[in-house]
């Protein structure tokens, strides 16, 4: 398979424009947009790893630690994320239950497990199922954007319950974790370049460093 690459084209990516690049280690920017053009986004493997590595370990306290405290009638019950996942379920509440398990659980641990996987496979050079791998890596730039869900959740539970005189809702440590989780993940899934994927179809004995 022929890549841009190998051609000497670049896509900008800012505005998309393919620009015809002279040399590999010039410095070029898009004649339509000034945007810095490269052929591959420079130290993406490595600067992907640490932004994940950060995203693992954010995630840890993020679910462990109290997202909201609910004072209600002088009594403070803290509630981590999956409390309060089982406390909506409890009441009769599924459907909210549900929204928040998916957005703030399932969804920010399947991103890190398929970055994972994507960088992992990009270091071994593996040239198996790449459209499947430039998909996932799509669909974990789209639902990125869902992950904010959550942390709506929280603030609108806060202003809701601080209308209401019985109750009083503070956000907890583990919201600014999750809010660091979803920051650092959206950052990695930006670093990574899905170009890498298919580099190794370009000349299969290279590996990608
Ligand atoms: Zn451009």
């Amino acid at each position: 398979m022929t890549t841009a690459r190998s051609r000497g084209l670049a896509g900008c990516h800012e505005c998309g424009m393919v620009s015809r690049l002279p040399e590999a280690h010039g410095h070029y920017t898009c004649r339509r947009c000034g945007t810095a053009l490269h052929f591959r986004k420079p130290n993406s493997l490595s600067r992907t790893w640490a932004l994940l590595i950060a995203s693992f370990i954010l995630y840890v306290p993020a679910n462990l630690l109290p997202i909201t405290h609910t004072t209600s009638l002088g009594h403070t019950q803290s509630d981590t994320i999956m409390s309060g996942v089982l406390y909506f379920i409890s009441h009769g509440d599924w459907p909210l239950a549900l929204v928040i398990f998916t957005a703030s659980v399932a969804v920010p641990f399947m991103k890190l497990v398929i970055l994972t996987y994507l960088l992992i496979s990009v270091q071994r050079g593996s040239t198996h199922r790449y459209r499947d791998r430039t998909r996932l890596y799509r669909i974990t730039e789209l639902v990125g954007r869902w992950s904010m869900v959550d942390v709506f959740v929280v603030t609108v539970l806060v202003a809701l319950v601080q209308l209401g005189a019985l109750a009083n809702i503070n956000a907890g440590w583990g919201a600014v974790y999750f809010g660091a989780v979803v920051v650092a993940t959206m950052f990695a899934a930006e670093s990574f370049d899905p170009r890498l994927i298919w580099e190794p179809l370009d000349n299969p004995h290279e590996s990608a460093s």
